[in-house]
């Protein structure tokens, strides 16, 4: 249990909406995404600059019916940077509890130690052509089990490369499932998948099922 004596367990809210989950292992399954808001990076493809600053502030409890309106077996909370809300460790706890199929989407800058075991944690690593390479928290490397994802958004051939020996570098591919999406019109999706073919690396290629379906529709 997480200690929130004295704290109001609430968070400001960008959005709740329902849509098709388009990334990592839960692609294509009814999502509630749950986007909180605020971020501390700024890389330079960012598709969700509106969660900066605008939202809501809501108690953990209004989150939660409103998820639950939805009827769906998976919550993903997103940002932004969710993790920059202390609460939000809470809110992944409530959601757990209720029984929702929960998963956390993190930029990688911060600690996810205190994240509930139950959720599924989608970490990012952040290459070069993010302009935020910097701010990878190698530490969190160590905390990845099978159940989490580590997440690599790739802008050109050199982000490539760099991905693929940051891989070796630092022994990812045994400890966690590893995912390579190209960059959303920046990078062509077959040639990134020429090269992952090629290198025969351990990865999986993936594209973001909803840029495909609907762009960059916000609320979707
Ligand atoms: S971490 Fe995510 S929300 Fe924050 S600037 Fe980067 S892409 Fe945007």
């Amino acid at each position: 249990m997480i200690e929130t004596v004295g704290k109001p367990e609430r968070l400001r809210v960008n959005e709740i909406f329902h849509s098709l989950q388009g990334e990592a292992d839960a692609v294509g399954y009814p999502t509630v995404f749950v986007r909180l808001t605020g971020c501390p990076l700024r890389c330079q493809y960012c598709d969700t600059e509106y969660a900066f600053h605008a939202g809501d502030w809501l108690d953990l409890e209004a989150i939660i019916n409103t998820v639950r309106g939805y009827g769906a077996q998976h919550v993903c909370v997103t940002g932004g940077e969710p993790l920059a809300q202390p609460n939000c460790l809470r809110l992944l706890e409530r959601l757990c509890d209720q029984g929702f199929k929960v998963s956390l989407e993190t930029s990688g800058a911060l600690d996810i130690s205190a994240v509930d075991g139950r959720v599924s944690r989608v970490v990012d690593v952040k290459t070069p052509g993010s302009h935020e390479a910097a701010r990878n928290r190698i530490d969190n490397f160590g905390l990845l089990t099978p159940q989490d994802q580590l997440k690599f958004v790739i802008c050109s051939r050199e982000d490539y490369d760099w991905s693929k020996a940051f891989l070796q570098e630092h022994a990812l591919s045994g400890r966690t499932r590893v995912l390579f999406s190209p960059s959303y019109n920046q990078l062509s999706p077959s040639a990134l998948a020429d090269w992952i073919l090629a290198d025969r690396l351990p990865v999986r290629f993936q594209l973001q099922l909803h840029k495909v379906l609907w762009a960059d529709t916000p609320g979707k």
